[in-house]
């Protein structure tokens, strides 16, 4: 079984690592794929930077491959082959936002499937935003992203 997992990932974080190592151990293939829309206004880095990153963090999970894309998600599923999109949850404020994109996508293409994993509870506060935004301050990062994402961010800042 195949599944895309759909986000902007600027940057990845511990949170979106523990999704992506999970999702590898149920699923033959994991799919990172990063949505290119509105890629140059509003995102830190920029695609292949965000693309070198998740590669550098998943080097050690053999069925992990990343893609980028331009197109509705569903489509991009269709493409890949892949039958499941997932998304990660970690409040209800994820979860109204997250059904609504789901049943929208049920109602394109009702043979892709939504999953939804609960984030881990250690890493259910962090985003990438909030990551962004204590980097801009030089606060401590080490707890929400790997190493070699400390450093590009260090690097942006
Ligand atoms: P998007 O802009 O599409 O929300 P993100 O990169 O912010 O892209 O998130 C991609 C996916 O990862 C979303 O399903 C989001 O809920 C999930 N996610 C983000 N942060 C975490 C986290 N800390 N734990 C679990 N899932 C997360």
């Amino acid at each position: 079984m195949k599944l895309i997992y759909p986000g902007s990932f600027d940057p990845i974080t511990r949170g979106h690592e523990d999704m992506i190592e999970r999702a590898s151990k149920v699923f033959d293939h994991v799919i990172i794929a990063l949505g290119q829309s509105d890629d140059k206004k509003k995102q830190l880095f920029s695609l292949d930077e965000r693309i070198e990153l998740i590669k550098k963090s998943c080097t050690k999970i053999r069925n992990v491959h990343v893609h980028s894309y331009q197109a509705l998600t569903v489509d991009f599923a269709k493409k890949m082959g892949a039958s499941f999109i997932l998304r990660g949850l970690r409040s209800e404020s994820d979860y109204s936002y997250e059904v609504q994109r789901a049943l929208m996508n049920q109602s394109i293409d009702k043979n892709i499937e939504t999953i939804f994993m609960a984030s881990s509870p250690q890493y259910s506060f962090i985003s990438s935003t909030l990551v962004k935004e204590i980097a801009s301050y030089g606060g401590e990062l080490t707890s929400l992203v790997s190493k070699h994402v400390v450093d590009a961010l260090k690097k942006k800042f």
